[in-house]
């Protein structure tokens, strides 16, 4: 049968790089239903909002959700429909893989880690203001619960043992944070107990940070906090290339959205020449969480053997080939 999936095209680049995507996704052999819905700046000509109930409710109901970069309108009340999309399914694990493609050059070609990030709490928990009307000061307020830690950890846990993953490194910043990020590390350590068959480890971001640039090979699965997880991510998509080769997963217990970690690139919308490998590998990220691991496995090969090739590179990976062109490249791997 069929598994439905709710799929956003999005703004700008969104409907050029979800499209390829999507003929991607069927060549590799998964048998998925689209169920198209409306999100971000094009929504509010089209429906009146960012976020229109029946796209909330296309997800509430088919659980998966494949989605393109969106615009935030300006005064439409959001601080980011990406943000709102996130608090209101509870996704609280972003998974983001950074993995070296053989073709596209950088500093090392050997790194394959994951970062996962915990993404409702910590100093995103969305509490900050001025203290006085002068603005001459502002406060955040972190918020961490045992809860939140435990079960993006408990995440982090299981996906390392689904996925032959060995070793959970967990970053903090304890020594000065002592009640925020301290509670992480302990939530943490009573999750790594329960799993003694994948090793733990632990790590403050400072340390981490730089050790991811001296020889991020040490890292298998990191697992974080918000603010940390967000700098970190970006710096490991660094390492691979950019975050146009960069996917995420934002999961939660009831939904999961999966979507390029791009924007909207609005400099290049409409001209066909964006790279959609961002969204294929959020595919790919959606079929292996869904168990259709073989339709993953080989669509990560042809992407993977796509650009190794050189033969169709768009034009933020050095080459001079439109959307449609890398897309055949992919595809015709998938014969
Ligand atoms: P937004 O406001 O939506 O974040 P942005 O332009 O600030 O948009 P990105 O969309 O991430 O941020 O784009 C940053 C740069 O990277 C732009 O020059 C854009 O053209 C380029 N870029 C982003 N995604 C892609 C892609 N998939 N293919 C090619 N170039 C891309």
């Amino acid at each position: 049968m069929a598994i439905n999936v709710t799929l956003i095209p999005g703004d700008g680049i969104g409907p050029e790089v979800v499209e390829s995507a999507v003929l991607a996704i069927e060549a590799a052999g998964a048998r998925l239903e689209w169920q198209r819905a409306a999100a971000g700046a094009g929504a509010v000509t089209t429906h009146g909002t960012p976020i229109p109930a029946e796209t909330l409710e296309s997800i509430r109901r088919n659980k998966l959700a494949l989605k393109g970069p969106l615009a935030t309108p300006i005064g439409e009340g959001f601080r980011s429909v990406n943000v709102a999309l996130r608090k209101e399914f509870d996704l609280y694990a972003n998974v983001r893989p950074a993995r070296s493609f053989a073709g596209v050059d950088t500093r090392y070609s050997n790194i394959d880690l994951v970062v996962i990030r915990e993404n409702t709490q910590g100093m995103y928990s969305g509490v900050e203001h001025f203290v006085d009307e002068e603005r001459s000061a502002a406060e955040s307020i972190s918020i961490i619960t045992r809860k939140g830690s435990e079960r993006v950890v408990e995440y982090a846990f299981n996906f390392a043992k689904t996925r032959g993953r060995r070793k959970v490194t967990l970053v903090h910043k304890a020594n000065i944070l002592k009640a925020t990020s301290g509670l992480f590390l302990e939530a943490g350590r009573s999750v790594a107990a329960k799993h003694p068959e994948i090793q733990f480890g632990e790590i403050i971001v400072d340390n981490c940070a730089m050790q991811l640039v001296k020889n991020p090979q040490q890292f298998d699965v990191l697992v974080t906090t918000n603010l940390f997880g967000d700098i970190l991510s970006d710096l490991t998509s660094g390492l691979i290339g950019g975050l146009g080769l960069t996917a995420g997963a934002n999961i939660g217990k009831d939904a999961a959205i999966f979507e390029a970690v791009h924007g909207t690139a609005p400099d290049i919308a409409g001209k066909g020449i964006a790279n959609p490998t961002a969204v294929m590998l959020a595919g790919v990220q959606l079929l292996e969480h869904i168990g259709e691991r073989t339709a993953a496995d080989r669509l990560v090969t042809a992407i993977r053997e796509a650009i190794a090739s050189k033969e169709a590179l768009t034009g933020d990976l050095g080459g001079s080939a439109t959307t449609r062109m890398f897309t055949q490249s992919v595809l015709k791997r998938l014969k």
